[in-house]
């Protein structure tokens, strides 16, 4: 492969900080993913951000298509947000006890969102959906989950669940850690498969609790489902008293002010969102119908709770977000900019012949080496591709833009991307593809 066009970054400082956190951290860092373990080379310490840009410790500037994995919406450093944390920060940072600010943050959501009337807030969206599930079960009195292959939900012990081989399998764990017995009342079943799900409502009936969907899949690559296919799981879990879960940890806030919920036309019984509501600190929430929350304690027996949950500082961050956000044409804009950016990218390599696919939804966008025209399930993606992602990260990092350092990872356009950091990204993102193919 000719990698040779622009010489490697440095990495020499960010080498020494890996050689250093690794004897702290296992795989030197606190989440795998940020280990660069399937792209080139050692993972970069960042030292700061602001827009659309990172500076890494060696110096090295980037355009950042990754946002912190999604909610850096409105891009680094911004002002708002900078000023609203700075602000509250001035009356302590934590109190455990109610505040005003929970009660702001709140009314911005429920009040322009119409799938939810009462929510909790979490640290993180992984607590957010372990929270949903309990309630799920606390309210249906079922133990079963149904998720789809593909599909992340964090990392409690319910959801690191794969499908094996057949149509509906019991969970097979894909952690050590995880009991058996827990994995085994998690259903897997491929997406964008009416016949699987009928199968197993049909095998496991008036035993399943919920049907957990990420809003718009994007954690395994971004496989868009069939509109009828949302309205099918909605019909289903309707039919079977089971309650349907919108996982929007990604899209809540992000394909539009109400997720892939409004996306699609469809309403869930309960919805989880992340990222993007803490405006880059850790805010997780979920939220359903008055009746359904009702469940959880002290009114209810679910019990959930959190040291940190609502915390102030964390409130104001998402406040200022989502004040930006709710502003008449943002996500028109936001949209429009990137589907831009992302059919010029498919022009340039259709009239090519490569066999690359950017599959898109509002303001995310995944780089896929394919030939098809869709990718609705795991299935479709072909594993090997992954190899041209590698080359593509490696030549695109070299270029002066930061992709999320995994080929199953979606990319994110902010509001400060401006037309010129989109051209520069584009002009680089051609001669990568120039170099892969
Ligand atoms: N759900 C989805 C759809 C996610 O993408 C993620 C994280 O990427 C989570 C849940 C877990 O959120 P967190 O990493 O904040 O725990």
């Amino acid at each position: 492969v000719n990698t040779g066009s622009k010489p490697d970054i440095s990495r020499v400082k960010s080498a020494e900080l890996y050689e250093k956190s690794k004897t702290y951290f296992p795989g030197g860092v606190n989440s795998p993913v940020r280990a660069f373990k399937s792209v080139y080379g050692t993972p970069l310490f960042i030292e700061k951000g602001d827009g659309c840009y990172i500076w890494d410790v060696d110096g090295n500037q980037f355009i950042d298509f990754c946002g912190s994995w999604g909610p850096l919406i409105l891009g680094h450093n911004n002002s708002k947000i900078r000023e609203k944390v700075t602000e509250v920060m001035q009356n302590g940072m934590s109190f455990g006890a109610p505040t005003a600010l929970e009660n702001e943050l709140a009314e911005l959501i429920i009040k322009n969102n119409r799938f939810v009337e009462k929510i909790r807030f979490t640290s993180s969206g992984t607590e957010a959906v372990m929270s949903a599930i309990r309630l799920a079960r606390g309210f249906t009195g079922r133990d079963k989950i149904l998720k789809f292959e593909g599909c992340y939900h964090g990392h409690t012990d319910a959801l690191l669940v794969k499908a094996g081989s057949g149509l509906v399998t019991f969970g097979e764990t894909s952690s050590a850690g995880v009991p058996k017995s827990f994995a085994e009342e998690t259903i897997v079943i491929p997406l964008n498969d009416t016949v699987a799900i009928e199968q197993a409502f049909a095998q496991f009936k008036d035993q399943i609790a919920a049907v957990i969907i990420e809003g718009i899949p994007a954690n395994n690559g971004l496989i868009i489902q069939d509109e009828d296919y949302i309205h099918f799981l909605r019909k289903i879990c309707t039919e079977n008293n089971s309650l349907l879960i919108f996982d929007e940890v990604i899209t809540g806030f992000r394909v539009g002010f109400e997720g892939a919920a409004a996306h699609y036309g469809v309403k869930p019984d309960i919805v989880t969102y992340g990222k993007i509501i803490g405006g880059g600190l850790p805010v997780g929430m979920y939220g359903a119908s008055a009746e359904i929350m009702s469940q959880i304690s002290p009114d209810g027996g679910v019990y959930q709770a959190g040291t940190l949950s609502g915390n102030p500082v964390a409130m104001a961050a998402g406040i200022a977000t989502l004040t930006e956000l709710n502003k008449s044409g943002f996500y028109k804009d936001l949209n429009n900019k990137t589907q831009d950016f992302v059919a010029s990218i498919q022009r340039f390599a259709t009239a090519r012949n490569y066999k690359f696919k950017v599959f898109t939804v509002g303001s995310i966008f995944w780089f896929a080496f394919t030939d098809r025209d869709k990718i609705q399930s795991a299935d479709d993606i072909d594993a090997g591709s992954m190899e041209k992602f590698k080359i593509m990260h490696r030549e695109l990092l070299n270029r002066g833009i930061y992709l999320g350092p995994s080929g199953y990872e979606v990319g994110f356009v902010s509001a400060a991307h401006t037309k010129i950091e989109l051209e520069k990204a584009k002009r680089a993102i051609f001669e990568a593809l120039d170099l892969v193919f």
